[in-house]
């Protein structure tokens, strides 16, 4: 500390040891001595005798204006000759640090009363004034928070209530400071408190725990809690601090979201369900377990609309949820007054209480519900229309309660219903394509088999004929040719007829023991012959290939493969066959180099009646060959493949294995 000679605070270490800058001047106001405290205030130190009145470099009032050394405390102290009460002012240090301080300047006198200087003690109050602004934003932040702020004692004593806290739950803050938090929990949650408490006196917080309260009116809210424990200033927990937040409208919106989720689960899963399958039973089975899960319902059922002979009377189809027997005591349910409304296809009905329905009770015999029915008070009925808008029937719904069936679930069995009316008219359509395909599978079986006695006869009648007119008649050459193309049609009645008995089942086989090699010497000899256009090459890899087969059938799917390779190659020439053996397998391929087979054509040519699209137009044929010769091969447990490239060719091939297990 620095002193002038005649300082009247002549004991240095006291003014120094002091926490409050205190600094005096002489009676013109010329610093005379200073603390260290006042140094650190003004971070700076004034030049003795030179600085007059104050030691800071910069210095404003509180609302802003600036402080001049002959405007300060000091200065108005010495020229009124009274001490100036400590009004706020900032003092600003060099380095720009800016303290609140209230100044307290006294004139000072001397014996006789004269004024002989002054002191000046500065108070900086920076950090009380923080403090307090800071607890006054907090208290501001808590009132208008959105959330609900409460805190309470560790023993449950309500001791703040912010407005939000006021909104949700109704109480006024005078009305719950001083009481039990328990007026806001609903009794069966009680337990709850202990457990919050419980945690909150070990220090511990409690986070975005999901519950209920209940307001004023006893109104339950979902709320999320977050709960801490309030320390004083010693670190001692004393009580806690509660954020609450409503989550009531977001909880329900979940709620709805997931039920949402959970339907739009279910009736996907019942979409592609129902439209993969043909089978009525099970469609119906399908929509009547889902539509019943949709609801809520107890039971479901899906009633037929058929009439019997004692006039109108529906048929239980499905349930769900309840037991066959639970129905079948009472007999079929008659088109009463209530199921009237859906068969008749007047829409959806929905009622809260059919009991209580105008409707209800009318109908004999029951009027009402039978004796020892299952219990339906909720009930929700909705027509299933066909695409012509009959009434295929109806989906019914029942639960023992009250107002089970919404609005929201009328319209997702609506949906549903028309699913499965779609899917029903499909599987309708499949069953009657069923029945067609298995008349016109007879038709070709009884036409070709009542075709074969006039063709062979005719045949048998054109030999005799043959035989007995001389080779020099000119009309021999015409009995050939009828006879060539009843030859034709015979194979052609022959193929139509294996076709008949591959679909019943009755293709005969007759194995044999065989040399393969011969028999394609044979057919290949037989079929260059009747095809001159093309050269049939034999490439045989054994002299002999002993096998046991069906021998003419084996022969008949040679003469298909050959003479498909030498119809669909008409601009080429050669067809090479091979035959060879690999183990205890036999192979044959015929090989041409025609217009080949498309990729996704390859597998669909070995179907019944099928015929590559762009071909069937110009190039005559049943599309029955490939699949009598596959089943051939099969039936042999062979196999039979192409491989095919459009524009380059095709190569059949079948493999038999060279003895049949059945016949060794
Ligand atoms: P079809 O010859 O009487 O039509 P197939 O069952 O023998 O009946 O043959 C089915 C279909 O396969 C034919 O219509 C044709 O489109 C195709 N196909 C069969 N063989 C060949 C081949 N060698 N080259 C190209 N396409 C062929």
């Amino acid at each position: 500390m620095t002193f002038a000679a005649s300082d009247p605070l002549s004991n240095p270490t006291f003014l120094e040891s002091l926490p409050v800058a205190i600094y005096t001047c002489d009676k013109d106001g010329y610093i005379t001595s200073f603390n260290q405290a006042a140094k650190n205030l003004w971070g700076r130190e004034p030049e003795i005798g030179k600085d007059r009145f104050v030691g800071w470099w910069k210095a404003f009032q509180s609302d802003g204006s600036p402080i001049t050394p002959e405007t300060s405390p000091m200065s108005r102290a010495l020229r009124e000759r009274v001490p100036s009460s400590g009004e706020e002012i900032i003092i600003e240090t060099p380095a720009g640090d800016k303290r609140i301080v209230l100044p307290y300047a006294s004139p000072l006198f001397d014996a006789e009363g004269k004024l002989s200087g002054g002191a000046n003690t500065l108070l900086d109050i920076t950090d009380q004034k923080s403090g307090e602004s800071k607890q006054a934003l907090l208290a501001a932040i808590i009132e208008s928070s959105d959330d609900v702020i409460i805190s309470k004692t560790l023993k449950g004593i309500i001791t703040s209530w912010n407005r939000s806290a006021e909104k949700l739950f109704g109480y006024k803050e005078e009305e719950v400071l001083g009481k039990h938090i328990s007026i806001l929990i609903p009794p069966d949650r009680l337990a709850e408190e202990d457990l919050i408490i419980g945690k909150v006196s070990c220090g511990q917080s409690l986070d975005h725990f999901e519950t209920i309260r209940v307001t004023k009116t006893g109104e339950p809210k979902q709320i999320s809690l977050t709960v801490s424990p309030v320390k004083d200033k010693h670190g001692k927990i004393i009580g806690a601090s509660k954020i609450a937040r409503d989550i009531t409208k977001q909880k329900l919106a979940e709620e709805q979201l997931q039920r949402y989720a959970n339907s739009l689960k279910i009736l996907n899963t019942i979409g592609r369900a129902i439209s993969e399958d043909l089978d009525v039973q099970g469609i119906l089975q399908k929509v009547t377990d889902a539509t019943t899960k949709l609801t809520g319902a107890q039971f479901g059922a899906f009633f037929y609309n058929t009439v019997n002979e004692q006039g109108e009377a529906l048929m239980l189809y499905t349930l769900s949820g309840a037991p066959r027997e639970a129905f079948e005591k009472f007999g079929m349910p008659r088109n009463t007054a209530v199921f009237h409304a859906t068969f008749s296809g007047q829409g959806i009905v929905r009622v809260d209480d059919i009991t209580k329905d105008e409707r209800y009770g009318k109908s004999a015999p029951h009027y009402g519900m039978p004796k020892g029915h299952l219990p339906v008070v909720s009930y929700l009925a909705v027509p299933v229309f066909s695409k012509d808008g009959t009434v295929i029937g109806g989906l019914f719904f029942g639960h023992q309660d009250a107002g089970i069936f919404t609005e929201e679930h009328e319209h997702l069995v609506n949906g549903v219903a028309a699913q499965a009316a779609v899917a029903l008219d499909n599987a309708k359509l499949y069953e009657e394509i069923k029945v067609l395909n298995s008349k016109k599978d007879e038709f070709i079986g009884m036409a070709s088999h009542e075709l074969k006695t006039p063709v062979t006869s005719i045949n048998g009648y054109l030999q005799i004929l043959e035989r007995s007119v001389p080779d020099e008649d000119r009309n021999k050459s015409y009995i050939v040719k009828a006879r060539q193309q009843v030859g034709k049609l015979s194979t052609l009645i022959s193929d139509l007829l294996d076709v008949s008995k591959i679909q019943t089942g009755k293709l005969p086989f007759n194995y044999v023991q065989f040399d393969l090699v011969t028999t394609l010497k044979e057919v290949v000899d037989v079929m260059r012959q009747s095809n001159s256009s093309h050269t049939i090459n034999l490439n045989l890899d054994p002299d002999e290939l002993i096998i046991v087969a069906d021998q003419q059938r084996i022969e008949q799917v040679v003469i298909n493969l050959i003479s498909n390779a030498v119809k669909y190659a008409p601009g080429s020439e050669v067809v090479n066959v091979y035959a060879g053996i690999k183990g205890r397998t036999a192979k044959v391929s015929v090989q041409d180099f025609g217009i080949g087979i498309e990729k996704d054509q390859q597998d669909r040519i070995f179907s019944r009646f099928y015929r590559v699209e762009s071909l069937a137009s110009h190039m005559s044929g049943l599309g029955i060959g490939l699949y009598i010769s596959h089943e051939i091969i099969a039936r042999h447990n062979g196999k039979l493949w192409v491989a095919s490239k459009p524009g380059e060719g095709s190569t059949f091939t079948f493999e038999i294995p060279v003895e049949q297990p059945s016949n060794i």
